[in-house]
């Protein structure tokens, strides 16, 4: 049987990296950082990627997780819409959920290699690239961190503020992730510690930072990332195999990405072992992942391309909360067509 290298132990390549394994085909996974380690994410994933999880038979790493139903959303300070979720969605911390999916590859016998950066083009034999979004030019920066002793509105709460936007979400063990994404300031002079809460002022949410401000932050947990670009539809490239962020990064609202990343491990599993067993080549087995990527993503990704402005620019939120208020808003289309 032919073996598989995984660029990337995030979710994308420890979901393969655990179904290849579980099938018998030897797997070595490269990981540039350590693990398990706290990561920008909104901790909220949504129902696909709970059935994919489901689908590669690793539905016990979300043991614990918090259930997610209902939301709320203001604009600019003011409720706009308060809805439940069509299908419930789940909370877990990329610490636990890592480790667990890092845990359980490694029982299964696979080989994982941590603080090693993948230094090769790419374009080999078996070799799969799950190495996260790329740095770039933009000026977003996210923020997180988890808290004890918040009380949340709903399930999961997303705050519109002028030029960025943050979301609490329940997680495990009775913590509330907060993680925002924000247009960078350069002229902020503070400690790491305070940025989320001086973004967030900034940003007209003083509200969502006086209630961390009362609550117990979990120190340990602050994490940032600059230079985050979203949605960019891939070219046809059949040399590389790309999965999750590394295939396209929907922008964080949506509560997609690790869903994305999920479903793209699913996708290309059953391709994976057809190349393991000798039925295709690598070049034939990139080229049908591929195709089913662009056809299970491509929409999902331009409509929540689409919709990003009217998440961070000031003049569209006060149309968005107009027609939330009015009862207008097509909730559950919008919720389909991006989720
Ligand atoms: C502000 C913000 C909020 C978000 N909120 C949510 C949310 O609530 N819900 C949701 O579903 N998604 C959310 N996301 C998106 C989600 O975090 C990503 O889509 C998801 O982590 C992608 O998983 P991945 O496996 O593709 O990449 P990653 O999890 O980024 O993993 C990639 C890994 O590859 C490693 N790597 C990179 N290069 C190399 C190399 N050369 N050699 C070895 N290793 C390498 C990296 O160290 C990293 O560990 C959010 C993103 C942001 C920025």
């Amino acid at each position: 049987m032919r073996a598989i290298e995984i660029v990337g132990a995030g979710l994308a390549g420890l979901a393969l990296g655990n179904a290849l394994r579980r099938a018998g085909v030897a797997v070595t996974l490269y990981e540039a950082g350590t693990l398990p380690r706290h990561r920008v994410c909104g901790e909220f994933i949504c129902g696909r990627g709970a059935d994919a999880l489901g689908a590669l038979g690793l539905s016990e790493v979300l043991a614990g997780a918090a259930s997610h139903r209902s939301t709320l959303w203001s604009i600019q300070g003011r409720t706009a819409l308060q809805h439940d979720l069509p299908k419930p969605a789940i909370g877990l911390s990329r610490f636990r959920l890592d480790q667990r999916l890092a845990d359980t590859f490694q029982q299964a016998g696979g080989v994982l290699k941590l603080q090693t950066r993948h230094r090769g083009d790419g374009a080999s034999s078996g070799l799969v690239l799950c190495k996260g979004r790329q740095p770039s030019p933009s000026d977003w920066i996210g923020l997180k961190l988890h808290c004890h002793g918040l009380e949340t509105k709903a399930d999961l709460e997303l705050h519109l503020g002028q030029h960025g936007y943050v979301g609490l979400s329940r997680i495990e063990d009775d913590r509330v992730n907060i993680c925002g994404l924000f247009k960078q300031r350069s002229e902020l002079k503070a400690k790491r510690a305070d940025w989320l809460s001086l973004y967030l002022d900034l940003c007209g949410l003083s509200e969502v930072a006086s209630r961390i401000r009362d609550s117990s932050v979990i120190t340990d947990s602050h994490c940032g990332v600059a230079g985050v670009e979203f949605a960019r539809i891939p070219p046809n490239d059949d040399r590389h195999l790309c999965l999750g962020d590394a295939y396209s990064v929907i922008p964080p609202f949506t509560g997609n990405g690790m869903s994305l990343a999920l479903e793209s491990a699913a996708l290309a599993y059953p391709h994976i072992l057809d190349y393991t067993s000798g039925r295709f080549d690598w070049a034939e087995t990139v080229c049908r992942i591929n195709r089913a990527q662009h056809s299970a993503f491509d929409q999902r990704l331009r409509v929540a391309r689409w919709l990003h402005p009217w998440i961070h620019s000031t003049r569209r939120q006060r149309i968005l909360a107009a027609i939330a208020r009015s009862g207008l808003l097509p909730v559950s289309l919008l919720y389909t067509l991006t989720h």
